[in-house]
């Protein structure tokens, strides 16, 4: 892959990224929910007038890019995502793939290379596509590839579109990002399957790790090449800030420090969980969450200048850029 990175404002050299946060949501969806069942707290303008004023005040404190990985699935809109780009100084990138983590839509399984109606494999055409054309008839196109698996493991549709990731990475270069379950180690299966189909597992995230306070299953992942996802700071139902914070600095104490990646998973609107249910749920699941507080508590904790632009600045772009 180039070192020129495709953002929704442009092309851009990696060494121009600067500051990014490798896992968010702006918008998560469901197009045929949204049609038949609104949800109350959807309103399209002022979620895109609340989506900038955030998406502002991020840029304002230094964060410079921000990776969507908001994928068919979860509701991609890349014409909605792209005027908040156009709107704001924060860059965004985009990403193709498909959220599943057990099964495909019906489509997938019966259309394709030996399937009921023959033809070429959906699913890579998609990926394919939104990679070196542009995504759903723009000419926006996509970063990096995200792929799940949780606790059902490697079911056959998941091995479907890890399948169709893989071959797209290998086609383009892309990077591969994934959900994996940590409880469940689940990382493992992703590396080894990742690993079959051919792809290079440095240019592997394998999102989720940070959710794990299991120190020998962390640096086994990370001693298969891949970068390890800290990658939901305030996201407190699915595990504490102190304990990822007390595994970040083990996993710096080992040296690992080129393989960690730091985000919120956060999202400026979700159906699934509104914003009325993070206010009182989990209030700093936010995407200024890491600069506000979890950054100035880790250089407390003797996180310096150099360490810290090489997790927020240079871990990202070598993800995405593979330089
Ligand atoms: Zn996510």
């Amino acid at each position: 892959m180039s070192s020129m990175i495709p953002t929704l404002t442009g092309e851009v050299p990696g060494a121009e990224l600067g500051t990014t946060l490798v896992h968010e949501h702006l918008i998560v969806s469901d197009p045929q929910l949204d049609r038949d069942l609104p949800h109350a707290e959807w309103d399209e303008a002022a979620v895109m007038t609340e989506a900038e004023r955030q998406l502002q005040a991020l840029a304002e404190l230094g964060v410079e890019t921000i990776v969507d990985l908001t994928v068919p699935g979860l509701g991609r809109d890349v014409r909605r995502v792209a005027e908040l780009a156009r709107r704001t100084s924060v860059r965004i990138l985009a990403a193709t793939g498909w959220y599943t983590s057990d099964v495909l839509p019906h489509f997938f399984k019966l259309n394709g290379p030996g399937r009921l109606v023959e033809g070429p494999d959906p699913l890579l055409q998609l990926f394919l596509g939104d990679i070196q054309e542009g995504i759903a008839g723009t000419d926006l196109r996509a970063a990096i590839i995200k792929v799940c698996s949780d606790r059902a493991g490697i079911t056959d549709d998941v091995a479907q579109v890890f399948t169709a990731a893989a071959q797209a990475h290998r086609i383009t270069g892309a990077p591969i990002t994934t959900h994996s379950d940590p409880s469940s180690r689940g990382g493992f299966d992703q590396q080894k399957l990742l690993g079959r189909l051919g792809v290079d597992l440095a240019r592997v995230v394998i999102g989720h790790s940070g959710d794990s306070t299991d120190l020998g299953y962390l640096r086994e992942l990370a001693a298969a090449g891949s970068f390890l996802g800290f990658d939901r700071f305030g996201m407190i139902h699915a595990g504490s800030d102190e304990n990822r914070i007390r595994m970040l600095l083990a996993l710096l104490d080992l040296g690992l420090q080129d393989q960690l990646l730091l985000s919120h998973d956060a999202a400026i609107f979700s159906r699934i969980t509104p914003p009325s249910w993070r206010a009182a749920h989990a209030p700093h699941w936010r995407m200024d969450h890491l600069h506000r507080r979890i950054l100035p508590r880790l250089r407390t904790e003797g996180l310096d200048p150099a360490l810290e632009r090489r997790l927020m600045v240079d871990n990202p772009r070598r993800m995405l850029t593979g330089a």
